[in-house]
């Protein structure tokens, strides 16, 4: 992998991280009054969360390496970061603001990030890899969601629709995969 290759991969990660604290600082004026409250997961629970999160992430970049055998150092360094990143939206509860639970872990969120890698970076296989982190980041999650966040917080929970998350995620890096192989033939 060349510089070239790695810059539309740390623009998407920059985006998405943007994009992660925007919707959160939304949230803060758009969540309801006396709406529920996130909490911040305990700290010496984080590392292991973490690395859990990156761990899935790992997996479904090599899954899609393997099964299109190309190696793509993007998916495998894009999956985990927005896997991880997904979790920038506790940063209110971490800095003692009231804030709504998990406010980007939501479809209104994954689908903006989406058309925005696809329009700005310009690269679908990019905007996959993002959708496979980020399912990837639900299906390990528990407890409560807002899909509709930040337009509205009725909050669902996770664990009912961990195999369409799992799903989603699988499915998402192997789209990747497939649009990045169909890339490099068609620039070659
Ligand atoms: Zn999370």
């Amino acid at each position: 992998m060349n510089r070239s290759e790695l810059r539309p991969v740390l623009l998407t990660v920059v985006l998405y991280a943007s994009l992660d604290l925007l919707v959160t600082f939304i949230s803060l004026y758009t969540q309801p009054k006396g709406g529920l409250v996130g909490v911040f997961r305990s700290a010496d629970t984080i590392p292991l969360h973490l690395f859990f999160l990156a761990l899935g992430g790992v997996a479904l970049g090599l899954l899609s390496i393997l099964v299109f055998r190309r190696f793509d150092l993007g998916l495998v360094v894009l999956i985990p970061s927005i896997v991880i990143l997904t979790d920038l939206d506790h940063l209110p509860s971490a800095l003692g603001i009231d804030q709504p639970i998990r406010p980007t872990h939501s479809l209104v969120f994954i689908a903006v990030a989406f058309v925005l890698v696809a329009t700005v970076i310009r690269r679908p296989d990019l905007s996959f890899a993002v959708m496979s982190g980020f399912f990837a980041h639900l299906a390990v999650d528990t407890g409560l969601f807002p899909p509709f966040s930040p337009i509205s917080f009725n909050y669902y929970t996770l664990g009912d629709y961990q195999p369409a998350f799992i799903a989603l995620a699988l499915s998402s890096a192997l789209v990747a995969g497939y649009l990045g192989k169909r890339r490099t033939i068609t620039v070659k």
